[in-house]
């Protein structure tokens, strides 16, 4: 943005005014420019909960896209629960299926770690079997001691860009078989 010089100042005095009411100056999206992905939870079973947890620890680190639950209609992802393994199945950028394995919750996974993890392919984000807990998409390979379901801070930065970016992904099946973690 080019600012005249004689508009500085009051345009300097302005974002230090947005600044002190805690309102995000940059890079946050606008409002109206935030993606909404909305999500079907309710075949999901006793995992609804989880996926709602999940969703919210994404809105509680990102800004320029939000999970919001489908109310009627066809929703963005929907995440249903079987007895296999957790995997997604991306169509698109904030689009696609997460199954809620119960293979993985029965040999100890967290359920939001699990839910989170998904998501975050959603958002676009690769496995990265790092074995790390605090990498978020490090998923089964931190151990089911891992109970961490919040993004670093590479994986925040990561989304934020897919989304400001409007990335095109590749339609893609995540799986977490065991063979396949480390
Ligand atoms: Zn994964």
């Amino acid at each position: 943005m080019v600012v005249p010089r004689t508009l500085r100042p009051v345009v300097g005095l302005l974002i230090a005014f947005l600044v002190a009411l805690g309102l995000p100056v940059a890079g946050s999206a606008a409002p109206e420019d935030v993606r909404v992905i909305t999500y079907d939870a309710s075949q999901s079973e006793e995992f609804q909960q989880a996926v709602d947890a999940g969703a919210q620890v994404w809105n509680e680190h990102v800004q320029n896209v939000k999970f919001e639950p489908a109310t009627g209609g066809s929703a963005d992802v929907v995440v249903v629960a079987d007895d296999g393994w957790p995997r997604t199945q991306l169509t698109g950028l904030g689009q696609g299926k997460i199954w809620m394995g119960r293979q993985a919750v029965q040999e100890g996974y967290d359920e939001i770690r699990i839910a989170a993890h998904e998501l975050g392919h959603i958002l676009g984000l690769p496995d990265d079997r790092t074995g790390v807990c605090e990498d978020l998409m490090s998923g089964a390979s931190a151990g089911p001691e891992c109970t961490s379901a919040v993004p670093n801070s590479a994986e925040i930065a990561e989304v934020e860009a897919n989304f400001a970016e409007g990335k095109a992904v590749e339609p893609r099946l995540f799986t977490h078989e065991a063979l396949t973690l480390r």
